[in-house]
């Protein structure tokens, strides 16, 4: 059982294990060669940062019964598998920008997202959750108003900073038993649903997709929203709390 943060510390990059408010610090890569160094720090020094640093983030559309309704989308028979790029991965309490070019409409997506910690490669449903690690929490921000127009939801889901993750990596908690997930804008409750509504549960795609891709240690599955989903502007606070992992916060600023 493991909290696993990613945070800075002056001019240095880190993982650690949280223990309460105490950072035990890691040498090395949490997803690669790595030990305690002995050393702790106070969760008040530090800066925490994306939990892990991805090779890829993939994303699954139409997820929840209840948000492919609210999109009038039969449900879906297999997974519908999309991707954000790496460059839109940010932290918790870092800003998401709203575009200044392309996008009026920015929309949260409250999201559970799976961290990858072993080598996958046409593992079995059974055996899909040895490889991974923990969960953490997602935001798969949208420009909503892209996302009919381009067809492909590249853009209008991979602007720089649309993948807040974070606040850390929750290693003992079961998706399938049923956890809460909520969305918050400037306080007052947006969505609300519960993990045990996913269409694909985790096993699931991690089997799946590891039949066609190499699933690398810090890769990240996105998993879904459920329905609720609204538009944000800047100024607005968005945070999304999951029941045994905690709550990723981030402010929507105009972007500079
Ligand atoms: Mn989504």
């Amino acid at each position: 059982m493991a909290r696993f943060i990613r945070f800075q510390h002056g001019d240095r990059t880190l993982y650690g294990k949280l223990s309460g408010d105490t950072v035990h610090v890691l040498s090395g890569d949490l997803f690669g060669k790595h030990q305690d160094s002995g050393e702790t720090l106070s969760l008040a020094d530090i800066r925490l940062l994306a939990p892990c640093t991805p090779s890829k983030v993939l994303c699954v559309g139409f997820n929840y019964r209840d948000h492919a309704e609210e999109f009038d989308t039969p449900i879906p028979e297999l997974p519908n598998i999309f991707m954000k790029p790496v460059s839109a991965v940010t932290g918790p309490e870092a800003p998401v920008y709203f575009p200044k070019a392309l996008a009026k409409q920015v929309d949260y997506e409250a999201e559970l997202v799976a961290v990858i910690g072993r080598h996958a490669r046409h593992v079995s449903p059974e055996n899909a959750l040895d490889y991974v690690l923990g969960y953490t929490i997602g935001n798969d921000v949208t420009a909503r108003d892209m996302q009919d127009p381009t067809k492909q939801w590249t853009v209008c889901k991979g602007f720089d900073t649309f993948a807040p993750i974070g606040p850390w990596i929750e290693t003992d908690i079961d998706p399938k038993a049923g956890l809460d997930i909520s969305c918050w804008v400037n306080g007052e409750r947006r969505q609300h649903s519960n993990t045990k509504n996913l269409i694909f549960d985790v096993p699931y795609l991690v089997s799946w997709l590891s039949q066609a891709i190499t699933l690398k240690p810090g890769d990240i599955i996105f998993t879904g929203t459920p329905s609720g989903i609204g538009p944000v502007n800047p100024g607005d606070v968005m945070e999304i709390r999951i029941q045994g992992i905690g709550s990723l916060l981030n402010p929507v600023e105009a972007e500079p």
